[in-house]
């Protein structure tokens, strides 16, 4: 028997006889899009519209500091449609501080982000939204491999993901920031206050029911990729550094190479005498031994001082030890 039970505001409201409608907010980057919000727009409200039956919603479109007509196209929808609104940045912050900033103003029960430039099909929205019913909290949209031609950018997310060589799923190849978050999940998001900010890595550390949908992403609808090469570099950069320890695995790695290839030069000294070389090329075979050894035990000191910056890292980030699914414990 339940003996006693805490009406949440949706309760009452129901029990008021006010319609409740979970409320979706949809947050989407873009920077220099002049030519595609307006088309994103569309399809994006085409498919919206076909929920309203069960679900309020809003768009949040942030203006990455775009200098094109961008914000204008955005005000122009905004003064048209009230469940439309625009953030406009100061500067281009980056892809990532971008929905950040959308996702801080969301007031959604259930908040998805897509790009919008029409690589993220609106139309999977309904399948994201079928699995958050089931009750996953995160529902992440995977791109399926398409057979692409030969490209730098292909090359270097293999090799990207090669090194970062996580174990964890939001961090392997094909997972983009297409995703769905409950209420919870994005509060749990949105206490990370860390500036390098990798959304996909962080998304990995809350937690919660997790499901996973497929998608096959479109060609772009007009204009270039944002993402030249400097900026994706950064952005590796970013993920590599907050959330692996590939960089200092590096360090022992290359002073556990240099140990060997002195006790390889050593072996080689002690050969050099019993073969009676000459003794001044055995002596320079003992001093490139002796060399690579105090390289190693360099390396390995700068790998363990590597290890304590990364745990005074850890701490400045400030990151949220947990988060609580479910408790009988009122607050
Ligand atoms: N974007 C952004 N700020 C940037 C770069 C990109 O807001 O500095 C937006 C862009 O408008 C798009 C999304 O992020 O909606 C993804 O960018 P893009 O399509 O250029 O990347 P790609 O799909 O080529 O990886
Ligand atoms: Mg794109």
């Amino acid at each position: 028997m339940f003996k006693s039970y805490q009406f949440t505001q949706n309760d009452e409201a129901f029990l008021a006889g006010k319609s409740v409608k979970a409320k979706i907010s949809v947050v989407c980057p873009a920077y220099q899009e002049q030519e595609v919000v307006l088309p994103f727009y569309k399809e994006l409200t085409k498919v919206l519209l076909d929920l309203v039956a069960d679900f309020e919603f809003e768009i949040i479109l942030v203006d990455d500091g775009s200098t094109d007509r961008t914000l204008s196209i955005l005000k122009e929808i905004a003064d048209v449609d009230e469940r439309f609104f625009y953030i406009s940045l100061s500067k281009n912050f980056g892809h990532q501080a971008a929905i950040t900033a959308g996702l801080e103003k969301a007031k959604g029960d259930l908040i998805i982000t897509l790009d919008s430039d029409l690589q993220h099909p609106p139309e999977l929205i309904v399948q994201l939204i079928a699995l958050w019913k089931k009750g996953n909290d995160v529902v992440l949209a995977k791109r399926e491999e398409v057979a692409e031609g030969f490209s730098f950018r292909k090359i270097f997310r293999k090799l990207f993901f090669k090194v970062i060589g996580s174990d964890v799923r939001t961090m392997r190849s094909g997972y983009s920031d297409y995703r769905l978050l409950s209420r919870r999940a994005l509060d749990s998001l949105l206490q990370f206050k860390e500036s390098h900010r990798y959304l996909r890595g962080l998304v990995s550390l809350i937690g919660y029911p997790t499901a996973v949908v497929s998608f096959t992403p479109s060609e772009r609808f007009a204009g270039n990729s944002k993402f030249g090469f400097v900026k994706l570099f950064r952005y590796a950069i970013d993920a590599l550094f907050s959330f692996s320890k590939a960089p200092s695995n590096f360090i022992y790695a290359l002073s556990l190479f240099f140990l060997l290839a002195s006790i390889c030069l050593l072996s080689g000294f002690v050969l050099a005498l019993f073969c009676k070389l000459q003794f001044e090329y055995a002596l320079w075979i003992l001093m490139g031994s002796i060399l690579l050894f105090c390289s190693s035990g360099v390396l390995f000191g700068q790998g363990i001082l590597a290890e304590y910056i990364s745990r005074v890292y850890e701490q400045v980030k400030n990151r949220p030890l947990y988060f609580v699914k479910d408790t009988n414990i009122s607050s």
